[in-house]
C-alpha cells in the first residue's frame, strides 16, 4: 500500500488483470488497527486462489501460445486439446477429486502420484518414460518442470523443429482418451 491506497502497479508484479482489479475493489478501512479476513469469493464469485491460476494460463495463453501452436497445423481436435489445456480446464483426477467427482487425486496412468496439470502435462513419470523412449530413438525432447515449462520450451523447440512439439501434444491427447 502507498498512502493508505492499494499501490497498483506493485500488485500488477505479481498478479494478472482480474486479480489486481478484485484486490483494489477491496476497501482500506483507515480505523481498523488490524487486518481482517475478507469473503473468500466476495465481488467475483471466484476464490483467490482460483483468479490466481487462472490468471496464469491466460497469461501463457496470450503470451506463449498465440504465436505458436496454430502453427503446428495439428488435428482441430488436439489444437481444441491444447487450448483447453491453456485455459485449464482439461479435468484432471485433482481437480475433480477437489470438487468430489472423483475417489481419488491419483494419476489414471498408474503412477501413484497426484494427478494436477503440471504431473499431467510434464512430470508423470509414464511421461518421463516415454520421453526417454523417444530420445533413445534420436529424438530430443528436455524434460519439462511444470505446464509452464513444458509450453515454453515446446515453443522454442517449434522454430527449429514443429514435428516435435506436434506428437508431444497430440501423445498427450491420446493419453487422455
Ligand atoms: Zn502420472
Amino acid at each position: 500500500m502507498v498512502n493508505r491506497a492499494w499501490n497498483v502497479p506493485k500488485l500488477f508484479q505479481f498478479f494478472g488483470d482480474e486479480l489486481v482489479n478484485f484486490i483494489s475493489k477491496i476497501d482500506i478501512l483507515q480505523n481498523l488497527e488490524e487486518d481482517s479476513m475478507e469473503h473468500k469469493f466476495k465481488l467475483s464469485g471466484k476464490s483467490i486462489s482460483a483468479l490466481s491460476l487462472a490468471a496464469r494460463y491466460t497469461e501463457i495463453m496470450q503470451e506463449e501460445v498465440d504465436h505458436w501452436f496454430f502453427k503446428l497445423k495439428l488435428n482441430p481436435r488436439v489444437e481444441l486439446f491444447v487450448w483447453r489445456l491453456c485455459m485449464n480446464t482439461i479435468p484432471t483426477t485433482d481437480f475433480l477429486f477437489y470438487r468430489r467427482l472423483a475417489d481419488s487425486n491419483l494419476c489414471q496412468r498408474s503412477c501413484l502420484e497426484v494427478e494436477n496439470m503440471d504431473h499431467y502435462t510434464a512430470t508423470c513419470l509414464k511421461l518421463l518414460h516415454v520421453i526417454r523412449l523417444l530420445n533413445s530413438w534420436v529424438f530430443l525432447l528436455p524434460v519439462f518442470s511444470s505446464f509452464s515449462d513444458c509450453i515454453r520450451k515446446l515453443k522454442l523447440i517449434s522454430v527449429r523443429n514443429p514435428f516435435l512439439p506436434k506428437m508431444y501434444i497430440t501423445f498427450l491427447f491420446h493419453s487422455r482418451k
